[in-house]
């Protein structure tokens, strides 16, 4: 297992980062590295500047018009951006739904749906949890009656995150009451702005609106807009929910937000203290594995061995990552961590603490807000399942 980088990697690596340093605004890398709340425009317009270099889609196949990279490549330009303080990529339309329209989708979906998705022009939101069928997704009641030559949508899709900003939306929902829950499943796209569709915020803990309700009301949907076979969606729903988890897994913005913890426990002076320092090594060890679990699966890929089969493993030890550094954080702010002054952060605040530290403003909400990551993509009871039933056997 050769786990170093090639000549030719390097120099990718610094053509990446060169780029993304010329075209990555300075005021949102400076929210990104300060965690301060990120608008819709920031998060679209990095992505259209990604759209524009045909680097949005950088997981994509040329034949669809993505770059074509090694998956070592990919992972290097995950890490620079990520280092740079590029906002993450919202995910659910180059990173999950596009797979599967090039999987599964036909010609005229693909020529439709794909180029949106590459420009970053069009945001995609996710419907598969509904209230009563998250784990347990197979039991979703979500139902797709079939008229002519529509679909009629009836029921609720919930934890919709980013659903407030959607342009589009792809959806399991039951198409058949026949035999095994799984087997009556269709994944359908829907436009958001068709009538009967309702998007209602949830507030979070931490006082920000990134989730909401999606309620469908006799909503008619082109028989055009089914991805693939009728009942046939359990199975797309699997090969998306794959990229979701590795892509939970984050090790690049660990990698970056540890960083942060160092600068922040330096400013406050708690990185002279002995416990607190091991507490910050004991997670640096867990972030190197991690990376090093990543290498491993980039490694088997690259020598042409089939790639391992750790998705669940990669989210479960990803997501605790991100807690634990949230809460390092918290402790080492101390009492300057508690305000949450998330409407001075809609009014424009840039987290500027008169006699403080700006770096510690936003930790609360932070705080509470990664609370979500155990939970989100599968929750890390289930993938502990899932680790146990397909790594150990
Ligand atoms: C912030 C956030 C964003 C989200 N975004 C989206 C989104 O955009 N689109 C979308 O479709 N969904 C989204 N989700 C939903 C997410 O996928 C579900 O919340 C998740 O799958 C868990 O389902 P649930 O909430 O119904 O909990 P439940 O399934 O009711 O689970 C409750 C508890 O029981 C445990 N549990 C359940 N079954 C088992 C089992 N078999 N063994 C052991 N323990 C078990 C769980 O681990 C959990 O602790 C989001 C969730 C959050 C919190």
């Amino acid at each position: 297992m050769d786990l170093a980088f090639t000549p030719e990697e390097q120099k990718f690596r610094e053509d990446i980062r060169a780029w993304v340093a010329q075209n990555l605004p300075k005021d949102i890398s400076h929210k990104v590295h300060n965690a301060l709340e990120l608008t819709r425009d920031d998060m679209q317009g990095w992505a259209k500047i990604l759209g524009k270099k045909g680097w949005l889609g950088y997981g994509w196949p040329k034949e669809f018009g993505g770059p074509g990279w090694t998956a070592v490549q990919k992972h290097l330009f995950e890490e620079e951006c990520a280092m740079a303080g590029a906002p993450r990529i919202i995910p659910f339309g180059p990173v999950m739904v596009a797979p599967v329209i090039m999987a599964y989708g036909n010609k005229e979906q693909q020529e439709r749906l794909l180029p949106g998705i590459a420009s970053g022009e069009v945001w995609w939101s996710q419907g598969y949890s509904e209230p009563g069928s998250g784990s347990d997704l197979a039991s979703l009641r979500t139902k797709a009656e079939r008229k002519g030559d529509k679909y009629i949508l009836n029921g609720q899709k919930t934890w919709t995150t980013l659903g407030q900003y959607g342009d589009w939306m792809f959806n399991l929902v039951r198409t058949s009451n026949e035999g095994k829950p799984q087997t009556g499943i269709s994944f359908i796209v829907l436009d958001m702005k068709t009538p009967g569709v309702t998007v209602r915020p949830i507030k979070l803990l931490d006082g920000s609106f990134e989730v909401n309700d999606v309620f469908f009301d006799n909503v008619e949907v082109p028989v055009e807009n089914l991805i693939g076979e009728e009942n046939k969606g359990w199975t797309y729903a699997k090969h998306l929910l794959s990229h979701e988890r590795t892509n939970i897994a984050d090790v690049n913005r660990a990698k970056r937000e540890l960083e942060r913890l160092k600068r922040i426990a330096k400013t406050e002076g708690v990185y002279d203290d002995l416990r607190f320092r091991d507490e910050i090594a004991k997670l640096e060890v867990d972030v190197v594995a991690l990376e090093m679990l990543v290498l491993r699966v980039l490694s088997a890929e690259k020598s042409g061995k089939n790639p391992l089969d750790i998705a669940g493993l990669l989210k479960i030890k990803g997501s605790e990552i991100q807690q634990r550094y949230t809460e390092l954080m918290m402790l080492a702010g101390g009492a300057f961590s508690l305000p949450l002054v998330r409407e001075a952060m809609h009014a424009g605040w840039q987290g500027d603490f008169p006699g403080g530290n700006p770096a510690l403003a936003p930790l609360a909400s932070t705080f509470f807000n990664y609370r979500k990551t155990t939970i989100y993509g599968g929750s890390n009871e289930v993938q502990r399942n899932i680790v146990a039933q397909t790594v150990l056997g």
